[in-house]
């Protein structure tokens, strides 16, 4: 028997028993005649009790750290005990060991708290994943994985893989892809996720269909972001979105009651997508606090209509609210006293280049009723009170107005927003707040092209009562100018996206299942026939043999088990992830191949 316990596993009750433990030195400490030892495995840590008389050749074999090691003794009571560990009562008192392997000294301490900078405990990955807070990453990675599949399993869903060398799915991104080389000149492309898969297993009758399945998308990194990634993917047949909804809330509502013990009983809320834009500037709403934003002056087409107030600031005299397309605000709670370095300080932070706001107004809404404003020289006593009314302000409150672009604007209030919720504490990393942010608009206008694309991808269904405006109206637009004024523009999908804490964690929609509407859609995307048919007349193809109505949904698993976590990286909760280039330090992937393998695979590189 290699051992008798883990190190995580011995107490005071089996003090007296012999047992025989095997890990790694995490430390070694020497006090003349006597040695500590913390012998670290993924169960935890146990104390070794070395002295010479018992174990008189430590001295000719040293111990270093991250050795492995086998130890025999007897378990006694500490004299010394730590309460911080679960083992702290114990020790072993070794009378045996053996050395089963040897380390060279590690490139960084193996540490909860180590001195290892990123690249280097990448580069070293599998001594990074021996640390205490990355195993507990996992261990919760593993946690909301079986969570998943009990639930899911519950409800009769079925995991069926998909192939992973296929023909491009459209989710938004460029494809990776891999050379045949029995095919020579074409190529593979690996899955953006499983989206026509899962649509052909539901005309094939598997009704419940999911899979916790790896997608691959090449697109620009951002920090939050993998070249590959998991996804909890989802798909039912017989279904309407309301069936949806119902299922995967109480899906997440399992992982966290499974995973953190919280039985969020709320119902999980519901907004517009037009609704989420106008009150918080953003489709992914952080509702753990308010702050909403007041629309002072807008160009957002709200219902169908481009919406532009402005009866409350136009008109003063003063150019840049006059003169801007969009003019937004929102109150901060109890602000009013904040010193003007503060306020300097914000204006600073919304002129970052990543912000990109040429300033900051505000206006201070006193205790006593009064207000003092960065702009009261054009706005009198009574139209700051009135803004201040528009605005939800009261007295003790801070109101900060942006002015710009519309699309800037309302991005730069949702960031402040966050920034200041961020800043007040108001986002708290063990509170969980879950939205649905429904009725999407169907597609969305692509400059550089002059067309449209799908905003969520060109399976999903308009809401019913816009198919005919979809049919009826020609997709063509005539200039950029003119694209919000199109029919397409005021066109809804039913289509939704769970948000937990201002993150997207999932997204699906209620698919297309006719021929003739999927064909709609591909031309209304600027498809020729030929093409539509070329890239997906398989899918086409098994619309006309019986397609049953249907919709999923796929979460982005490694994000859930971020937020889950309280980190902000998902990095930290996938075992061999890649740096914000793509790049695995560990392996040094991607990497140039040999001639003979180009040639095999009729590759010839062009000069760089
Ligand atoms: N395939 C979609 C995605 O990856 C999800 C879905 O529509 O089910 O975003």
């Amino acid at each position: 028997m290699f051992r008798s316990h883990t190190c995580g596993e011995l107490r005071l009750d089996n003090a007296g028993t012999e047992v025989t433990l095997a890990g790694w030195v995490q430390t070694v400490r020497k006090f003349g005649a006597i040695t500590f030892v913390d012998l670290r495995d993924r169960y935890g840590i146990t104390q070794l009790y070395f002295n010479e008389d018992l174990n008189p050749q430590l001295d000719a074999e040293p111990l270093g750290r991250e050795f492995v090691l086998q130890a025999t003794g007897k378990v006694i009571e500490r004299s010394n005990k730590n309460p911080n560990l679960p083992t702290g009562e114990i020790e072993i008192l070794v009378q045996s060991f053996t050395i089963l392997n040897k380390s060279a000294v590690p490139p960084f301490s193996i540490q909860d708290d180590t001195d290892g900078g990123d690249d280097v405990r990448m580069k070293y990955r599998y001594l990074d994943l021996r640390r205490n807070v990355i195993k507990k990453n996992l261990e919760l990675r593993y946690a909301v994985n079986r969570a998943t599949r009990d639930y899911l399993h519950g409800q009769g869903f079925m995991d069926i893989e998909t192939p992973f060398l296929i023909k491009s799915t459209p989710e938004g991104a460029r494809d990776f892809v891999v050379p045949s080389r029995m095919n020579e000149g074409q190529f593979y492309a690996l899955p953006q996720s499983p989206q026509t898969f899962k649509q052909l297993l539901m005309v094939s009758g598997y009704d419940r269909y999911y899979q916790i399945v790896k997608c691959f998308r090449d697109e620009d990194l951002r920090a939050d972001r993998q070249p590959e990634f998991t996804q909890i993917d989802c798909e039912m047949a017989f279904v309407e979105q309301e069936d949806i909804l119902v299922m995967f809330e109480g899906l997440i509502k399992s992982i966290f009651k499974q995973v953190k013990g919280i039985d969020y009983a709320d119902a999980v809320e519901r907004i517009t997508w037009e609704d989420a834009m106008w009150h918080y500037g953003n489709d992914k709403p952080d509702i753990r606090f308010g702050m909403k934003v007041a629309n002072l002056k807008s160009a957002f087409n709200k219902g169908g209509e481009i919406v532009a107030t402005g009866e409350l600031i136009n008109g003063a005299d003063f150019k840049v609210f006059d003169e801007a397309e969009t003019v937004l605000a929102i109150a901060v709670p109890g602000a009013a006293e904040w010193s003007r370095k503060q306020t300097d300080e914000l204006t600073e932070w919304v002129k970052r280049p990543q912000i990109g706001m040429k300033g900051l107004a505000f206006i201070k809404c006193n205790a006593d009723g009064t207000y003092k404003s960065s702009i009261d020289k054009f706005y009198s006593e009574e139209k700051l009170a009135a803004i201040a009314q528009f605005a939800n302000a009261k007295a003790g409150d801070l109101i900060l107005i942006l002015a710009g672009a519309e699309e800037r604007t309302r991005k730069a209030i949702s960031d402040l927003r966050l920034e200041l919720g961020e800043r007040m504490g108001l986002r708290k990393k063990d509170e969980f707040r879950l939205l649905w942010v429904m009725d999407f608009p169907l597609f969305e206008y692509a400059e550089e092209e002059n067309r449209w694309v799908a905003r969520h991808h060109p399976f999903t269904s308009p809401k019913p009562d816009h198919i005919q405006t979809m049919i009826m109206n020609d997709p063509f637009i005539m200039s950029a100018v003119d694209y919000l004024k199109h029919p397409y523009a005021t066109i809804k999908a039913n289509a939704y996206d769970m948000v937990l804490n201002g993150n997207e964690i999932g997204g699906g929609s209620i698919r297309i299942y006719q021929r003739e509407l999927q064909e709609k859609m591909f031309a209304a995307l600027g498809m020729t026939e030929e093409e539509a048919l070329h890239k997906f007349g398989f899918l086409l193809g098994a619309f006309e043999y019986g397609a049953p109505p249907h919709g999923g949904i796929a979460f982005g698993f490694d994000r859930l088990c971020a937020i889950l976590g309280g980190s902000e990286s998902i990095r930290d909760f996938i075992a061999f992830p890649k740096n914000n280039s793509g790049r695995d330090v560990m392996l040094d992937a991607p990497a140039t191949i040999d001639e003979k393998q180009l040639k095999e695979l009729s590759i010839r590189l062009s000069e760089l």
